[in-house]
């Protein structure tokens, strides 16, 4: 499988790094990166404050090298009623995003003891395995350590695990 990673906006090279190697490590697949594109025109929810996933979506899959593809964004995101959104993707399609804006507030998740920059690493690696396992036809998991686990706040992504739990994996694998 190739992933391809679509920079959509002003995306520092230490998130792209870290978004490769962890898609490397759990779906051992190819990782490319795109050439920075400009924030979709029309995305932009001017009473929110906020941009639609959606258009991310449609533009990683469009634009995207890849079987899988990938946006990642600095700018925050929402997705219909819910008042944002870390990531999104549809089950089976070729197209999904993250954003990095709301991964970086300090959690409360007792995990004082990491440094800030690490904690960050970590919730960029498990946001993009997450998303590409809805790509490939993944769920959310019920088990709250699997990276399929649905994570609305930052405190759940800190618990969950980078990896897919042993029924996800059998099911990509
Ligand atoms: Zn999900
Ligand atoms: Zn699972």
């Amino acid at each position: 499988m190739h992933v391809d990673i679509v920079p959509v906006g002003d995306v520092p090279p230490a998130v792209k790094r870290e978004a490769s190697s962890g898609l490397r490590a759990v779906y051992d697949c190819n990782v490319t990166i795109h050439n920075v594109q400009e924030i979709p025109e029309g995305s932009y929810d001017s009473s929110r404050g906020q941009y639609r996933a959606e258009e991310f979506i449609e533009l990683a899959g469009r634009i995207g090298d890849g079987d899988k593809n990938i946006a990642i964004t600095p700018k925050d995101l929402f997705y219909r009623r819910r008042n944002y959104v870390f990531g999104l993707a549809y089950l089976d399609g070729n197209g999904s995003v993250i954003s990095t804006y709301r991964l970086q507030t300090s959690s409360d998740g007792g995990i004082a003891s990491k440094p800030a920059s690490e904690v960050f690493s970590d919730r960029v690696r498990k946001e993009v395995v997450h998303e590409i396992g809805h790509t490939l036809g993944l769920e959310h998991c019920d088990n709250n350590r699997c990276v399929m686990n649905f994570s609305p706040t930052v405190r759940e992504v800190d618990t969950k695990e980078q990896n897919l739990c042993g029924s996800c994996s059998r099911l990509v694998h």
